[in-house]
């Protein structure tokens, strides 16, 4: 059964404290009147995979429930899948990254079973969308579905989160699949970085939108210096007085706390409040390369600072829903363990609690605005969110130049680039300039907050959003 996710509408006055009156009247105004206007009383109907969990779901929860406070009737519903046709996408999610993922083929069999799942969907789709709707697509999950839309000359836009610069066997592979669904039925494409789109897709019809941060959730929200403090020696990362749980706001406005305890390996006591921090926080993943910073830093920082260096990720379950974070985690458990005593006691790795998703929301935040530096040493990167969410706190960031990494950070001035991700020296060089120089700390911080303000807030997001919907419905898209 297909699903509908309902959320209710959010005052896009909340954002005023930190994008200004100015720009709230923008999104009230100027581009919501044009959408009003354009959707005439019917709906934009978002179409994703998952209602909770990974990027698609969270930005959509930040997204929408604006739109809807500024009079939009923006929805969104969620396909029905089994278990084959979610090992199908997640083959074709790895290869839009230029990844095998798991091997298997994309062809004739897995094209029909896929036509199969969507079909349903479709059936199911027809009852709920009318003339005069315009429908979002998001993903490869819900490519097969434009067919259906377009017959019924129903404005398509097709949304891809995914993606890498170039392309290889992998991602020819991908769309050697998708394109097929989409070439002749998409009016308009968004991708978040223009790169990320294959040849095919027409210029006129390639979108540019990349996605923001939520200032308000507890994952960004103001929290002061000492209650990050409490929160990182209440988990077990600081050595400082914990008078036990900390207290937080939900985004639904009922109290939580951080109760549970973080997994820590480390050698002898954490680092005191006052010590110097590098913070890299990270899914386990190959391409986030914890291991690659534990050696930049031990090589290249460790005996010229004070600093220590957290590598903090989700626990990883016994039960693994992601095996290859298992892989990774004890892959770099090993890289730790083969340090010498003195660097071992620098550095530790931390596996945060999950079970509580603001919870865990929470305790990245005390982490993000405590660090002295955040790092995000990635090989790739498709935006890099953690790059976002430190920019916005006013932390310096030092990160390698790749992916969208390079479309968030101006060198020198909202942060450092590393321009070879895997050169040591380079990444070592550019955290010791941040931990020697206050003064550059604070300056990179500052450009850091600003540049996060001025284009990854959601009301940007938005504007480009009501601009593009626009320009398909009333044709000139
Ligand atoms: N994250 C988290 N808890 C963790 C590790 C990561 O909440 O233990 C979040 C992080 O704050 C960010 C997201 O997961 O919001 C990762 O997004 P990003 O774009 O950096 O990388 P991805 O994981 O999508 O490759």
């Amino acid at each position: 059964m297909m699903e509908e996710v309902r959320l209710a509408p959010r005052a896009p006055e909340e954002l005023q404290a930190i994008i200004g009156p100015e720009r709230v009247a923008r999104l009230v105004t100027q581009s919501a009147e044009a959408m009003r206007a354009a959707l005439r009383g019917r709906s934009i109907i978002n179409i994703n995979s998952t209602p909770a969990g990974g990027g698609v779901a969270e930005m959509l929860q930040v997204l929408l429930p604006l739109a809807r406070g500024a009079d939009i009737d923006a929805r969104w519903l969620v396909i029905d899948g089994d278990e084959e046709f979610f090992a199908i996408t997640k083959r074709l999610h790895h290869r839009l990254h230029g990844e095998p993922g798991d091997g298997g083929e994309l062809g004739g069999q897995e094209a029909a079973h896929y036509d199969e799942v969507m079909r349903r969907n479709v059936d199911e789709l027809s009852a709920i969308v009318v003339e005069g709707d315009i429908v979002i697509l998001h993903d490869p999950q819900t490519a097969g579905i434009a067919e259906y839309l377009a017959s019924r000359g129903i404005p398509v836009v097709w949304r891809c989160h995914v993606g890498i610069d170039g392309s290889n066997e992998w991602t020819d592979d991908a769309w050697a699949f998708l394109r097929r669904y989409l070439e002749p039925y998409v009016d308009a494409y968004v991708f978040t970085r223009p790169s990320y789109a294959p040849s095919w897709v027409p210029v006129d019809r390639l979108h540019v939108i990349r996605p923001s941060i939520d200032p308000l959730a507890p994952k960004n929200a103001d929290m002061s210096a000492d209650k990050a403090r409490e929160i990182l020696s209440y988990v077990g990362i600081l050595d400082h007085p914990s008078a036990g749980p900390v207290s937080f706001l939900r985004s639904d406005g009922t109290p939580g706390r951080v109760e549970r305890f973080a997994d820590i390996v480390q050698t002898g006591p954490p680092p005191a409040a006052d010590v110097p921090l590098v913070v890299q926080v990270s899914r386990w993943d190959p391409l986030k390369d914890m291991a690659g910073t534990m050696t930049g830093f031990v090589e290249h920082v460790l005996d010229n600072t004070e600093a220590h260096l957290v590598l903090a990720g989700p626990v990883v379950t016994a039960v693994a829903d992601d095996p290859e974070a298992a892989v990774v985690l004890n892959q770099t458990w090993d890289h730790w363990r083969a340090l010498r005593h003195h660097q071992r006691s620098r550095v530790q790795l931390v596996c945060l609690p999950m079970s509580d998703g603001e919870e865990n929301a929470v305790i990245v935040n005390a982490l993000q605005r405590h660090a002295t530096v955040v790092a995000q040493k990635s090989l790739a990167e498709g935006f890099g969110l953690t790059v976002t969410e430190a920019m916005y706190k006013g932390t310096p960031v030092v990160a390698s130049a790749v992916g969208g990494i390079t479309d968030q950070i101006v060198d020198e001035e909202s942060g450092l680039l590393v321009q070879s991700p895997r050169d040591l020296a380079e990444f070592g060089g550019a955290l010791n300039r941040v931990l020697m120089d206050p003064d550059l700390a604070r300056r990179l911080g500052e450009g850091g907050r600003r540049r996060a303000i001025e284009f990854f807030l959601p009301d940007t997001s938005l504007g480009l959003w009501e601009e593009l919907l626009v320009s398909v419905m009333t044709g000139d898209g």
